[in-house]
This record gives C-alpha cells, structure tokens and sequence, in this order.
C-alpha cells in the first residue's frame, strides 16, 4: 500500500470545518439509553454515533454487548437524528449484520488487530464495501501490525480507511490505561500522511479527567479527528463507566480544543528556524554525549570482563535511576520520562558491554 490523496476523501467529503468528531456510549445497553444520547449529540459537531454492539472482554463476566438487537436500535437513532452510525466488529457474522442494517463506520477492536486471521476474515467478509472502515492500532506497540490491517482492508478494494491510536498495553501500571507511545503513531503518519488518523482518548486515558488534555495533544500532532466515550449516565454504564463523559461535558471538550493552523506567516517562519536551528545543535550535543557515554560503559565491560563479574549490577542501576529521577525533577522533567530515557540507556549499555564481555 502506498500512500493516495485519495485516501481522504471520504473524510474530505464531510465538508468539516473543525475536527472530525465520533462519540457515543461505549456499549449500547438500552433502546432507550441509545436515543436519549444520539438525540443529545445531533445539531453538535459531533458527525457518527458510536456505540458497541458486540464487547471483546478482557476477562469472562463482564458485560459482552448486547447483540443484534442493538442494531435496531441504531439504525432507529439514525433515522431519528440524522447521525450516522457506527459500531466495532470482529467477525465474519458482525460484519454480515453491521451491513445488513446499514451502519455507516465499522471499526476493528484492538484485540482483534492484534489476530492476522480474523483481519482477514473481516477484510473478505467486507471486500468491495463502500462504507468507512477504521482501524484501531493493535494492543501491542506494533507499527507493522497496525499497518498490516489496513492493508489486508485495502487489498479487499476497501477504499474508506482510517486509523484509530486508542494506545498500547502494559504490564506496568501508568497514569494511563493505555499508554499512547506517540511516536507509533507519528510513524504511520508520516508514512500515510494522508489516511486519516483519529485519536481515542477514552481508552488511552481511561479516565475522564484527562480527556481533554489527550486529545489536545493529538490535535496539536495534526491529528483528524477523536472518537470520545459519551454517555448519558457515565458512572452507571455498564462498561468503561470512569472514561465516558456526559454529552454536555464533550461539548465543553469540543468548545475547549484549540485547532491550531498547520503553518502560519513569515514572521512565525523565522521564529520557528531560528527555535529548530537551536534544536538540531542540541540533538547533536545529546548524540555526541551519548556516544561518548557507551564508550565508557565498553571499558566498564572490560573491567567486568577481566574480573569475571556479572553484566547487570542491580543496586548501582537502581542509585542511577534514583538519582536521575531526583536531578531530573529539578529541571521540569517528568519521572515518566527520565525512567524511559534512563532505561533505554541502560538497555544500550548493557547490550554493549555483553559483546564486550561475550565477543
Ligand atoms: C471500544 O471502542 O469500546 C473498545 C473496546 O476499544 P478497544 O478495541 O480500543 O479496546
Ligand atoms: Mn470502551
């Protein structure tokens, strides 16, 4: 798959002039709860009503959507509200029904970009549709993956693609659900500047307090557009309850966001060389200090190796990140980010001192 101007004409064809914007419950639970936040959401800047018909639980028990009735019920909030509609698949028999009923967006859950065989199962299931097909990043921090699912959708002739960053799992736990590990994302995107990308909040933050913050990050990363968790009654829904958001409390959101302009005039021009010139010199200092910290860790490998002691000494790391952690603070940065850093590095300099020590 190549990148095509074509890919954004389907998003194009909204005529928006503000991002593109999805919201809806996470599941669809009640006819009722259904219309009452469609009706909520049309004459806002809200284009497609989402809401799960079929929930891919982590663990059994949970609530597993409600099934094909819920469809009924969208394509009832449709012809209500003027919405279109939108729903996640992940099977053969999802996808038959989804097109049955005439929902407009279909999605591809994370769990199931992660699986090869049901991409493709949905892929042949859709092949040839003209209806908008996202697809949500796998919940492994895989580039390849992701990409691979749009391209099995793109070699069925489905030519209304998008993606959907909805972040990545991890063992640890973070501020976040999902973390976003944006440079992922800003890979695609400068691969595929052209297909469109939407930012998920909701099940990166998993918390509704940081919805705003996480989408205006993705706007600023010159993101499309978000698909937001919006419920009438966010506490009692029957899944995701501490993501989803009120439909007065996404309209705050959406009044909220700055939509900044991709370039600006020549005065911002010269600023910006200037403030990039300065950013490039640094990035240089940061690689040329760098190197020259490997090169310390190889004779540290040396030592070890002479003396026949073990590669990674705990305690010494754990002084390390300690201590950066602390300087860091002092200078704005983040314990988040100096424990990344802190532990690429060592990562680096383990690796070199094993082929020191082994080679
Ligand atoms: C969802 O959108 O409700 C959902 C289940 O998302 P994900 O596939 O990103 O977990
Ligand atoms: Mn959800």
């Amino acid at each position: 798959m190549e990148n095509n101007k074509e890919m954004r004409n389907w998003l194009d064809a909204f005529k928006l002039n503000h991002p593109f914007v999805i919201a809806g419950p996470c599941s669809a639970e009640t006819e009722e709860q259904v219309l009452k936040i469609a009706h909520e959401l049309k004459n806002s800047d809200v284009s497609v009503f989402r809401a799960g018909i079929w929930k891919p639980r982590t663990r059994p028990g949970g609530f597993e959507g409600i099934g094909e009735i819920g469809l009924k019920w969208l394509k009832k909030a449709k012809e209500e509200t003027g919405l279109l509609m939108g729903t996640e698949v992940a099977t053969a028999a999802h996808c038959k029904l989804a097109l049955e009923y005439d929902i407009d967006v279909l999605w591809v859950g994370a769990r199931t970009t992660a699986n090869p065989f049901a991409v493709q199962e949905i892929a042949d299931t859709l092949a040839g549709t003209d209806k908008i097909v996202l697809v949500k990043n796998p919940v492994n921090p895989d580039m390849a993956l992701w990409l691979g699912g749009v391209e099995r959708l793109h070699m069925a002739g489905i030519k209304n693609l998008g993606v959907i960053h909805r972040g990545f799992s991890t063992y640890e736990k973070t501020k976040y659900r999902n973390i976003p590990e944006w440079q992922i994302a800003i890979e695609l995107q400068n691969k595929f500047p052209d297909l469109p990308l939407i930012i998920d909040p909701s099940h990166i933050t998993g918390n509704r307090n940081m919805i705003l913050e996480v989408t205006q990050e993705a706007l600023d990363l010159n993101y499309d557009g978000m698909i937001i968790e919006t419920h009438i009654d966010p506490d009692n829904a029957w899944s995701d309850a501490a993501q989803q958001v009120t439909p007065d409390a996404l309209k705050q959101i959406l009044k909220d966001l700055k939509v900044r302009k991709v370039s600006g005039d020549s005065d911002f021009e010269n600023k910006m060389t200037k403030l990039r010139t300065n950013i490039d010199v640094l990035d240089a200092n940061l690689l040329d200090l760098l190197g020259k910290r490997m090169k310390v860790a190889d004779e540290i490998g040396q030592v070890k190796k002479e003396n026949n002691v073990a590669v990674l000494q705990n305690n010494r790391w754990n002084e390390i990140q300690e201590k950066m952690v602390a300087e860091g603070a002092k200078k704005g940065l983040s314990e988040e980010f100096i424990t990344k850093l802190f532990k690429s590095i060592h990562q680096e300099s383990i690796e070199h001192q094993e082929k020191i020590i082994n080679g």
